[in-house]
């Protein structure tokens, strides 16, 4: 069995070492992959510190729980993942534009989303995302 968000790792090497802070997210990839398996394992503090201070919203921590509650994660597709101004660089940008999809109410629900990421010194950081459709099927 591979990691929730996908990869045909271990959980505990994969996404599992970061929401740990055994290490930290080297792409925006990276990042994304582990806030999915942070929404899978309920990891709302996890969601919030990776954010970008100005996104860090802590009052958010029981919304985050009470959906993650609610719903069953089935998977990402990370669909395009670009980072222009390099991933070595100390300051830098990327986005990356994913599905993940999720059972609520008896419904798969997919959210397309194109999300935004900084590295501030060195770390990188879910700015803010866009969705481009969310429907229901
Ligand atoms: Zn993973």
């Amino acid at each position: 069995m591979g990691c929730y968000c996908g990869l045909e790792k271990d959980f505990n090497e994969c996404c599992g070492a970061i929401l740990s802070g055994k290490k930290s997210a080297q792409t925006p990839e990276e990042l994304m992959r582990s806030r999915y398996s942070a929404y899978v394992t309920a990891n709302a503090e996890y969601l919030v510190k990776s954010a970008t201070k100005e996104n860090r919203y802590s009052d958010d921590i029981p919304l985050i729980l009470e959906f993650c509650k609610n719903v069953l994660w089935l998977k990402l597709d990370i669909l395009h993942a670009e980072c222009p101004v390099g991933v070595e660089q100390k300051e830098s940008t990327g986005v990356v534009e994913f599905r993940a999809f999720y059972l609520e109410n008896g419904e798969i629900v997919i959210l397309h989303e194109r999300s935004d990421f900084v590295k501030n010194d060195g770390v990188w950081e879910y700015d803010k995302g866009e969705f481009i459709n969310s429907k229901i099927e």
